[in-house]
């Protein structure tokens, strides 16, 4: 089993034979809430076990050191590299966007860790400026990425600190802006910051995104336009870090 106690979610993955996934479970409540037992409770239930079946637990994510029910803990950029690998062996650069940070990560051939560069100190170009600007738009964040497919042109956002964007929207939702442009705008201004983020590391394809704001196709399209390059997105997404945990305790298990 694979917990990633994540600083805005808790996921869990549940292997089978360390290659089918028998149960998964993601929960909107991250490390120091009851999201990550929630999400353990959630991912027992789907794959039909009790915890007595399971055979080993890795943890990961922000919170990994917290959780009790663990025999290791492993840092999520060991996690997200090996889950993104299982799934693209030919990734060479992975990038991870979550709730609080953003990573990029260039893999070698066999999948390990080469570099890593990462942003925790700025919301601007993570999942909580989106979750901002979602809120100010009274729309769920899962909406974002079918808004900005509708959007014609693009309302730009000058304003790379989360809270003057936060500004800028209002004042455009008082100037009656097109809601569909004004999130194309947000995901623009996103996809620049992580571009530049990956630049800092030196972009090598094929490029894997993971981490939950990979569940939005709109950042996917802006920041695929931004870098000139087509992403691969994780099909477990959220998940990509928990089963990357997951491996690794499969792993130490035939250790
Ligand atoms: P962490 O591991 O830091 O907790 P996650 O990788 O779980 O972060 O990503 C959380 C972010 O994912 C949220 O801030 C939100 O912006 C985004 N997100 C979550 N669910 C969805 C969804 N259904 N559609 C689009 N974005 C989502």
């Amino acid at each position: 089993m694979g917990v990633d106690l994540g600083s805005t979610a808790s996921k869990c993955v549940i292997l089978k034979n360390g290659a089918e996934i028998a149960g998964s479970a993601s929960v909107g409540s991250g490390t120091g809430t009851s999201g990550p037992v929630r999400a353990v409770a959630a991912a027992l239930e789907a794959a039909g076990v009790s915890r007595g079946d399971i055979a080993r637990v890795t943890a990961t994510g922000y919170g990994r050191n917290s959780f009790e029910d663990a025999d290791d803990a492993v840092s999520e950029l060991s996690c997200h590299a090996i889950g993104a690998h299982a799934l693209f062996p030919e990734a060479r650069t992975i990038l991870d966007i979550g709730g609080q940070d953003a990573k990029a990560l260039s893999l070698d051939a066999h999948g390990r860790l080469q570099n890593f560069v990462m942003n925790d100190k700025c919301a601007a170009g993570t999942g909580r400026f989106l979750d901002v600007m979602a809120r100010v738009l009274e729309l769920d964040v899962s909406e974002l990425g079918a808004r900005d497919a509708l959007a014609e042109s693009a309302v730009a956002i000058s304003s790379t600190c989360t809270v003057f964007a936060e500004s800028e929207v209002i004042s455009q939702l008082a100037r009656r802006a097109d809601i569909n442009a004004l999130v194309r705008g947000i995901h623009d201004s996103v996809a620049v910051r992580t571009a530049s983020l990956v630049r800092r590391l030196g972009l090598r394809e094929p490029l894997v995104m993971t981490g939950g704001v990979a569940r939005n196709a709109g950042v996917v399209r802006a920041l695929s336009q931004e870098l000139g390059v087509s992403i691969l997105v994780s099909p477990l997404c959220q998940l990509n870090g928990a089963y990357g945990a997951a491996i690794h305790a499969w792993n130490k298990t035939r250790e």
